[in-house]
C-alpha cells in the first residue's frame, strides 16, 4: 500500500520542522509495510524565489492529485523580508489563500489539548484545569460573513459599511458532517456554536445541524451561543470535545483555545476538502527570527502528519502510536527551548524528531 503525498516544506522554519515529520511518519507506518510517496513542491516564498509567484499552476496540480498534503509554513519577516515588497496578490501568504480556494478547503480543524506536563504554560488556574482538555475545533473556512458581499458607501454625507454573513443549507451540511465523523473518532459529542438568538443564519446552521445529527446517533449534540461559548473555555474547557461553528465565530474560539494550551510549537491544525483529502500544516508560522539554528519545536509538524494518518488515510493505530510517542518524550523531560522548563534536558529539532521517532 502507498500513498501519495504532496509536500510543501515552506519557508522559515518550515523545512527543518517537515523534514523531522516525514521521519517520524516513516519510522510510524513501516512495520505495517505501507509507503508514503512524497513529492515535493514549492509554495510561498521559496516558490515565489524560484518561479516570482507563490503558487504555481503546476504546484496546485500536484496537490489535487495527491491524497493528502502535509505542509511547514510559510512567509518571511513580514517588514524585512523583500516578499513583503511586492503586490499583495504576489505575496507568500496569497499562495496559501490560492491553494485552499483551488483545493476546496472548507473545513479547518484545530485540536486543542493540554499535556500535563506542560500545564505551567497555560494560564487558566488549576481548580478550571482539573483534569486537562482535549478538544478540537471545526470551523466553516470558505464562508459566512468574511466571504459574504461588503461595500461601504457614503450616504447623505454619512459613510457606511456593509459586510455579510450568508450561509446556505449545503455549506453547513457538509461542515456538520465533518465535524460528526471526527467526533466519531474522538468522544462523541459534538457542541454546536451559533448565535441564534439574533442571527439568521444561525437559525440555518441550528436547523440543519440537527438534521445531520439524525444520522449519528452515539453522537452527543448540544448547542451553545457564542458569547457563553468564549466564557466556557476558560471557565470550564474540560466540558469540550468537538466544537462546531462558523468561520467568523471559529476564528475567534480557535485563538482563543489555542492560547489556553500556552504553547504554540504543539499546536497541529488541519483543513479539510470533501472526503479524505486535508491539508496538515502547524498552527504556528515560520518564524524566521529562529530559522536554520535546529532549535524550532517540530512537534506541532509531528502531531499535524499524524492527524495526516488518522483523518486521510484513516491510520489510525499509526497516529495513536505518534501522540504517544511525543507524550512519552515530554514525560521523560525532553523540550525545545521554547517549552523548556527547570529540570527538563534541552534538545535541538532534529534530536526532537529523532527522539519521537525512536519511540516508536
Ligand atoms: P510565528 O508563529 O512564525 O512566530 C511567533 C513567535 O513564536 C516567534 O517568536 C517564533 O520564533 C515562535 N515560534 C513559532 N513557531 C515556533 C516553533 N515551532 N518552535 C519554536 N518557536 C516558535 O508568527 P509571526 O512571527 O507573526 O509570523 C512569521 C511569518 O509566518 C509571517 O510571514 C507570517 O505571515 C507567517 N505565517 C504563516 C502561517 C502559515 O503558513 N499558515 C501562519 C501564521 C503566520
Amino acid at each position: 500500500m502507498s500513498y501519495r503525498v504532496a509536500v510543501i516544506k515552506g519557508d522559515g522554519i518550515g523545512p527543518e520542522i517537515v523534514t523531522e515529520a516525514m521521519k517520524v511518519i516513516d519510522k510510524a507506518v513501516s512495520k505495517k509495510g505501507i509507503a508514503f510517496e512524497y513529492t515535493q513542491v514549492l509554495m510561498g516564498g521559496a516558490s515565489i524565489d524560484a518561479y516570482g509567484k507563490p503558487l504555481t499552476d503546476e504546484t496546485l496540480e500536484i496537490c489535487k492529485n495527491s491524497d493528502a498534503v502535509l505542509m511547514g509554513s510559510i512567509g518571511g519577516n513580514t517588514t524585512t523580508s523583500p516578499w513583503y515588497q511586492l503586490p499583495a496578490n504576489l505575496r507568500p501568504e496569497a499562495g496559501l489563500l490560492a491553494l485552499r480556494k483551488g483545493l476546496n478547503l472548507f473545513a479547518n480543524m484545530r485540536p486543542a489539548y493540554l499535556y500535563e506536563e506542560l500545564k505551567d504554560a497555560c494560564p487558566l488556574k488549576e481548580e478550571i484545569i482539573k483534569d486537562g482538555f482535549d478538544m478540537v475545533i471545526m470551523r466553516e473556512l470558505t464562508g459566512g460573513l468574511y466571504f459574504g458581499e461588503r461595500k461601504t458607501v457614503e450616504e447623505n454625507g454619512v459613510w457606511k459599511a456593509y459586510d455579510s454573513l450568508t450561509y446556505d443549507e449545503n455549506e453547513i451540511r457538509r461542515i456538520a458532517i465533518k465535524a460528526f465523523d471526527i467526533a466519531m473518532k474522538r468522544s462523541k459529542k459534538v457542541i454546536s456554536v451559533d448565535k441564534a438568538n439574533v442571527l439568521d443564519s444561525s437559525r440555518l446552521w441550528r436547523k440543519v445541524v440537527e438534521e445531520v445529527a439524525k444520522d449519528y446517533p452515539e453522537v452527543t449534540l448540544e448547542h451553545m451561543l457564542v458569547d457563553n461559548c468564549a466564557m466556557q473555555l476558560v471557565y470550564d474547557p474540560g466540558q469540550f470535545d468537538v466544537i462546531l461553528t462558523e468561520n467568523m465565530f471559529g476564528d475567534i474560539l480557535s485563538d482563543e483555545a489555542s492560547m489556553i494550551t500556552g504553547s504554540i510549537g504543539m499546536l497541529s491544525s488541519a483543513s479539510m476538502a470533501e472526503g479524505k483529502f486535508g491539508l496538515y500544516e502547524p498552527s504556528h508560522g515560520s518564524a524566521p527570527d529562529i530559522a536554520g539554528q535546529n532549535i524550532a519545536n517540530p512537534i506541532a509538524t509531528i502531531l499535524s502528519a499524524a492527524m495526516m494518518l488518522r483523518y486521510s488515510f484513516d491510520l489510525d493505530e499509526e497516529a495513536d502510536a505518534i501522540e504517544t510517542a511525543v507524550k512519552q518524550v515530554l514525560a521523560e523531560g525532553y523540550r525545545t527551548v521554547d517549552i523548556m522548563a527547570e529540570g527538563c534536558t534541552k534538545v535541538g529539532t532534529v534530536e526532537m524528531g529523532d527522539l519521537i521517532a525512536a519511540r516508536l
